[in-house]
């Protein structure tokens, strides 16, 4: 394990939030696969790396109930199974940036997912390639706004001025996608939240 990563771990750590490393994505994935238990209800928040684990699908093979709004048909059933999520018993996320001291940058566009991440489920796992460890906070949340919410906009069809820029110029668009930005410092509970760290470049 890269020395970064045991760093990362040990302050994760002091903030009351466990940490997993692992080689390869597909390592994690049969990780939380078996972690979960039986009949345990799933809400998974909008990210690249769970699309790349194909987690949603897995679990709906295993019998699991699963609020991913990425399946829904309509907006009406994506703003319902959001709000269902919020409520479920494990929620499953990636994240925007994380740095080296354990503070975790969650930028959102609705709130759905920064929500459910600090209220709500019982178990938290938040899944990162080591691409997403910066050196500092400042450089988390400069990675959010710069690299990942002009991606992340790009996928969701909106087009604030950082997707033509490919930067963050602050701007009052009705696209923006970083409405709401969260900084996770710590938890009460050092059972609820985990971070799987993935040696790969891994999502935004
Ligand atoms: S404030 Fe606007 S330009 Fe900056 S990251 Fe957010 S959406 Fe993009």
């Amino acid at each position: 394990m890269d020395k970064r990563v045991e760093i990362l771990i040990d302050n994760l750590k002091k903030r009351n939030i466990s940490g997993e490393y692992f080689e390869s994505l597909e390592d994690a994935k049969e990780w939380l696969v078996d972690s979960i238990p039986k009949g345990v209800i799933i809400g998974v928040g909008n990210s690249q790396t769970l699309k790349k684990m194909n987690i949603s699908t897995i679990l709906l093979e295993k019998g699991h109930v699963v609020y991913d709004k990425t399946l829904s048909k309509t907006r009406e059933e994506a703003k319902t199974i959001k709000k269902k999520a919020l409520l479920s018993d494990w929620y499953l996320t990636g994240t925007n940036g994380i740095s080296l001291d354990g503070a975790i940058v969650n930028i959102d566009h609705s709130g759905n997912r920064a929500a459910a991440m600090i209220y709500g489920p019982d178990r938290v796992i938040i899944i990162i390639g080591t691409n997403k460890i910066e050196n500092s906070l400042e450089e988390a949340i400069y990675r959010a706004r710069n690299v990942a919410a002009p991606q992340n906009a790009k996928r969701a069809g909106l087009n604030p001025p950082c997707v033509e820029a490919n930067k963050c110029v602050d701007c009052r668009s009705d696209d923006r996608v970083c409405n709401n930005i969260l900084i996770i410092e710590g938890q009460v509970d050092k059972n609820r939240m985990t971070v799987v760290i993935v040696e790969e470049d891994i999502g935004f």
